[in-house]
């Protein structure tokens, strides 16, 4: 099966990380945009007022134009009929022309067109009436005038009106300046953001983008498209747009606008100068996609972050997987090893029982021959004694009952033995010198060693006291050592090797031949193993096992190796009394 990305506990953990990088992400989104935006409000500020500062600069020279021209001599003898109409008229074209202004007209106190710089294009222009146009109105009360309008090519021009005033201070006539507009944008043109100046009808009438001119926002229109002079079949409908908000502003999202931006941040500012309100429409595209950016960068950061910590955590829960797999294991080879143990016991258990019957056999087998050849013996003797009475001879009779009473004393001995190797010694331990006990052995085997060629190397010390039985310690170095000269028998080199130390709170003696060894060493000390034959004097297989009885009620240890080469070594270790102890 597939191991789920995250463990179940960590459901809550998981959940809550991702609602937190969402929360981040939108945070980093909002927070990119906002200050993009800021920015971008903050330049269409700069864009806005730049833009108002140039038209109104531009249009300033025109104005002051119209005032200079309102107080013309030129201008003030045709009023008061000193010149003539052609005369001024050519006057007004030189200035016109010298100026870059479209037209100049000079009007009398009524408003009608005395005057124009087009006099020679269109004479019919003499004694039309603008006594009813907005900027000739306002000139009347002292004031600059101003007017715009389009004519029916789409041209869009400027009007600035000056009273000409008489010497008591009355207005005696007018002088209308006309600038054409579409020649003073097209210098903007090359501007990056659109800016488009606005008058009250909602008319875009100065422009960076031609498009955009003479389009109609009625949204912001105050008053009628009537209330200027438009020719209405120009006048097209702004782009349809819808306003977001986002990132703190409102933004404008046009549909299938070509001139204007996809979105648009729009920043507006009146300019009463020239009776408009400027806008500048700033993409807000560039600041929209770099909060994108940074929101996609947030999501890759959280992501990886996200995916670290998955990796981190899929490890420790394979790790604990695995440990916990290898537990399992090892409680299964636990539980299989208990139960192999269990059938070890058990054959172990089978086979000592085995061979606690061998041995029963073994023992009944020795015990009997062992018993056998005495009570023979005796039952001969016995049947000759009996005969020897009753031919009187008494003497050679007597003789048959000592040898009886010798032979039911080797009975005797025989029971002797087996009662030692069942007893259990209860006898309280006494300090022993182990090197005394080894030199009375000694010398209790060394006649048997001299008779068959055995020699003795002994290296011993002089104090080595232990905690024991005098009489049953020297019954075990008597039998390793009669053991040892057994195993000789027909060895060529014929030699004990005798050793008594202390060392590390311990004495040791070992005792070692050159005899062939052992010929089953796990068995030596099992009682009844012997290899020699059954009934012979010398034992019945229990030296070793009373020894090794004896030696373990003393708190010591007794235990066999053979020898490379050949040759069997036996070493008696016993706890070491200190010699403040042995003198005690
Ligand atoms: P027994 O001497 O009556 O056989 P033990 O218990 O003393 O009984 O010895 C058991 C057996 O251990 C011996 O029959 C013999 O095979 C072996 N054994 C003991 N000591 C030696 C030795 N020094 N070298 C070789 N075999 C030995």
């Amino acid at each position: 099966m597939i191991a789920p990305l995250f463990p179940k506990t960590l459901r809550y953990p998981v959940i809550a990380f991702l609602v937190l990088s969402l929360a981040l992400v939108t945070a980093s989104y909002n927070f990119s945009l906002r200050s993009g935006l800021d920015r971008l409000a903050r330049s269409g500020s700069v864009v806005v007022a730049q833009s108002a500062d140039r038209l109104i600069a531009q249009l300033e020279s025109y104005r002051e134009l119209t005032d200079l021209m309102s107080r013309h001599p030129q201008v003030a003898a045709l009023i008061e009929n000193r010149s003539t109409v052609p005369r001024t008229s050519e006057f007004l074209l030189r200035i016109a022309l010298t100026t870059g202004a479209k037209e100049i007209h000079t009007l009398d106190a009524e408003g009608k067109v005395l005057a124009s710089s087009t006099f020679d294009d269109n004479a019919q222009i003499i004694g039309t009436d603008w006594s009813q146009r907005a900027d000739v109105m306002a000139a009347k009360t002292r004031r600059m005038g101003v007017f715009h309008s389009a004519d029916v090519y789409g041209r869009r021009s400027y009007y600035f009106a000056r009273s000409v005033l008489a010497d008591d201070g009355q207005p005696q006539g007018y002088v209308v300046v006309k600038v054409n507009m579409d020649e003073l944008e097209a210098e903007w043109r090359i501007d990056e953001n659109v800016v488009t100046f606005f008058d009250d009808a909602g008319i875009g009438f100065v422009s960076n983008r031609l498009a955009v001119a003479l389009m109609r926002d009625e949204t912001i229109a105050q008053v009628p498209p009537t209330a200027f002079d438009y020719p209405l079949a120009l006048v097209t409908t702004f782009p349809e747009y819808e306003i977001h908000h986002a990132g703190g502003h409102a933004l404008w999202q046009f549909q299938d606008a070509a001139e204007m931006p996809k979105r648009a941040l729009v920043i507006s500012q009146d300019v009463p100068l020239i009776e408009m309100t400027a806008r500048a429409f700033m993409d807000a595209e560039p600041a929209l996609s770099d909060a994108r950016l940074l929101a996609a960068l947030t999501a890759a950061m959280l992501s990886l972050f996200g995916l670290g910590v998955a990796i981190f955590v899929q490890s420790r829960a394979r790790l604990a997987d695995r440990l916990r797999l290898e537990e399992e294991a090892n409680s299964q080879l636990e539980a299989r090893v208990a139960k192999r143990n269990a059938q070890l016991q058990k054959a172990q258990d089978d086979l000592i029982h085995a061979s606690k019957l061998t041995a029963l056999g073994q023992m009944s087998a020795g015990i009997s021959h062992e018993l056998n050849q005495p009570l023979s013996a005796i039952q001969n003797y016995a049947e000759n004694a009996k005969k020897l009475i009753e031919l009187g001879r008494d003497p050679d009779a007597r003789e048959n009952l000592t040898l009886i009473s010798e032979q039911t004393q080797r009975m005797g001995r025989i029971i002797h033995n087996l009662r030692g190797f069942a007893r259990k010694e209860t006898e309280p331990l006494e300090r022993v010198n182990v090197a005394d006990v080894l030199e009375a052995s000694l010398g209790l085997a060394a006649q048997r060693a001299v008779s068959e060629g055995i020699v003795f190397k002994v290296d011993t010390i002089t104090d080595a006291w232990v905690d024991a039985g005098h009489v049953r310690l020297q019954q075990v170095i008597v039998n390793l050592l009669s053991n040892a000269m057994d195993a000789l028998g027909d060895s060529a080199v014929k030699e004990i090797s005798v050793s008594l130390t202390r060392r590390r709170g311990q004495v040791q003696l070992v005792i070692a031949d050159t005899g062939p060894g052992l010929a089953d060493i796990d068995r030596a000390f099992e009682p009844f193993y012997t290899t020699k034959e059954i009934g012979a004097s010398k034992g019945m297989g229990l030296g070793l096992s009373i020894s090794y009885g004896i030696i373990g009620s003393f708190g010591g240890l007794i235990s066999v190796e053979n020898l490379e080469g050949s040759g069997a070594a036996f070493t008696v270790t016993l706890p070491a009394l200190t010699l403040q102890e042995a003198e005690e």
